[in-house]
This record gives structure tokens, sequence and C-alpha cells, in this order.
């Protein structure tokens, strides 16, 4: 019988209020979030996996790594037809992407979370993973690589974003839209998605530093990332991909000591595009060799550059890279 595998990282979904203090904290194991869907579910059909109960501000790449590597090995098994990860929601879009860029397979990965802890009257988290389950076991979601399933939609890795610190309906994918929904148990997909390329790193070793831009930012955080060995540098420019004319400079030195730099923007959003000429414009540092996203969000590009730069890529391949997710070749 194929069975999903469910792995438990831990999230507001595992957590409960202390009594002490009211305050949510990590509590449920994999297990006791499994009998409160008890009765909706085959439990024939689940196997349970405990990753661990972390916050998710608590999670870098390396837990990112190892799960991968979990996540990976359960993929080739034959008797599991889908993967379910629950996941704190405050960083779940990055720990989605970062599987999304290097997982291949086709099994569907289906990561959830919920807005509410287990104490709390609208607790989302058995709504959330009886219909995260629902996705992962569908035919219809092979290929798809990593999806986030939450409040009844189904999202892209690469497009979702939290975008509200409280509301239940908090994951959005903007100007992409939605990719379908689950409907009681229906799984319905209202567009499909071109997969990108992933890449296979041995070890997240590069380091990358992410810089959102204010009105009169110098080079200052630029200079740090030269001196500290950062391989690559995520800008969050303003609007089309523009910035002030001292960050500019900064970056191009950078560029001359061949770390690779990725411009996007700091809309919400909308595509970063080359089309002003003044100093400091998305024109310049394009002519000068750094990458321009599209409409990737910084946090994304971060995760997509690290993923990239840990593989060896080069920054040839790297902006092709960038290119091939934005539809352009
Ligand atoms: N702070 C929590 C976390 O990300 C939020 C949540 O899970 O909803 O672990």
């Amino acid at each position: 019988m194929s069975k999903i595998a469910i792995i438990f990282t831990g999230g507001t979904i595992a957590m409960e209020k202390n009594k002490e203090n009211g305050l949510a904290r990590p509590a449920l194991s994999g297990k006791a979030i499994i009998e409160k869907i008890s009765g909706k579910i085959n439990h024939k059909e689940i196997e349970i996996h405990d990753f661990g109960n972390y916050p998710s501000p608590h999670i870098g790449f390396s837990e990112m790594f190892s799960l991968y590597n979990l996540v990976d090995k359960i993929s080739k098994r034959k008797d599991i037809k889908g993967i379910v990860i629950t996941h704190g929601t405050d960083i779940l879009e990055e720990t989605a992407y970062f599987l999304d860029c290097i997982y291949g397979g086709v099994m569907p990965i289906v990561m959830v979370g919920a807005m509410r802890n287990s104490s709390e009257m609208q607790y989302d988290g058995t709504t959330n993973l009886i219909n995260a389950i629902a996705v992962a076991s569908s035919n219809k979601s092979r290929g798809y690589g990593v999806l986030v399933a939450m409040a009844g939609e189904i999202h892209a890795a690469r497009d979702v974003t939290k975008t509200h610190t409280s509301k239940i309906e908090t994951f959005k994918s903007k100007d992409k839209g939605l990719l379908g929904v689950i409907d009681h148990n229906d799984v319905i997909f209202y567009r499909n998605i071109k997969r990108r390329l992933t890449v296979k790193p041995k070890k997240i070793n590069a380091k990358v530093s992410l810089i959102k831009l204010v009105a009169g930012i110098n080079g200052d955080f630029v200079q740090y990332s030269i001196r500290n060995n950062y391989q690559g540098i995520v800008i969050e420019a303003f609007g089309r991909g523009n910035m002030p004319p001292q960050i500019a400079q900064k970056l191009k030195e950078a560029l001359k000591l061949n770390l690779v730099v990725v411009i996007c923007s700091r809309c919400p959003e909308g595509r970063v595009y080359p089309d002003y000429g003044y100093s400091g414009g998305a024109h310049e540092l394009k002519q000068a060799g750094a990458i321009l996203a599209g409409s990737m969000s910084g946090v994304k590009a971060r995760i997509r550059l690290t993923t990239a730069l840990s593989s060896g890529l080069d920054r040839q391949a790297i902006g092709m890279m960038f290119s091939e997710d934005e539809g352009l070749n």
C-alpha cells in the first residue's frame, strides 16, 4: 500500500499555550498532531517522522539541508506516494523554496503549518494538515516540485509569501496567483507551472547577504560583505531595480572582485528591468555584470543564489538560471 510520509518540524501547528504564562511554545509530537485528525485519515496510510520541534525562526540552512536529505531518502521509496512537511509559518516560504531549488523528483512534497496554536479555538492545524495530505496523495500534484497548502489554497514554493502577521489566510502568491485549491477532498489545479532547474549542493557553504535599500543608503553593508568573504550579494533595490550612486559604486567593486550580485525589488510585486540610464539605475549595474532577478523576491533570490553558489555554479550559469526562472529562455 502506498503511504504518505509526514515530516514534523515544529511551528505553531505543534504548539500549545503554557498554562502558567499563556504563551505559545513547542509541545506536540507528530503522533499527538496525528491523533487530532484521527477518524479523518487511514492511519495505516500515514508514516510519522519527528524531525524536530523548532519554532521556524530557529531553522537555518543546516536544518534545511538535513530536511532535504530526509526528503530525498523518502522520495526514493516505492511504498511512499507523497511527503507532507509541517513547519512554522514564519520562514516556511524559505524552507519550501530551498527544497524546491534542490529537489528534482516528481513525488509531491507539500508544506503546511498553522496560524493558530492547538490551545486556540480557531486551531487551523487540523484542516490544513488534512488538506496537505489530500494534495500529497493526489496524482495531479506530481511534478509540481514543492507546494504549500494553507487555508484551502495550493501555492508554488517560488511564488508564495507570508503576507500578514496573524491572519489565517496569510499565504499569497501575489502577481502569480494561487496554483489551485482544496475543496473538501477535491484537489484542483487552476494552472500549471514550469519546473525550474535544480542544483545539487553537497553542503551549503556559500555566504550570501541580502541588503534592503533605504533612501540615502551608502556602500557600508556591501563593504562588510566583501571584507567578510561573502560570495554573493542580493540587493532589494528600489522600484525597477534602481539605487543610490554610492552603493552602486561599491557593488561595481564587488563585481570586479567576482562576487555575484543579484538585483531584486523591494516592491512586493512586479519585475526589475533596466529602464533607467541615470547613475545607480539598474541598467548601469546590469552592464557591470549584475544579474536582474525579474519578479523574484529578495528572500527567494538569496535562497536561489546560496544553493547555486554552494553547488559550484559560476556567474554566467547563475545568470542563465535566473533568466530561466523568469521564463526568459
Ligand atoms: N512563529 C511561528 C513559527 O514560525 C509561527 C507559526 O508557525 O505560525 O514557528
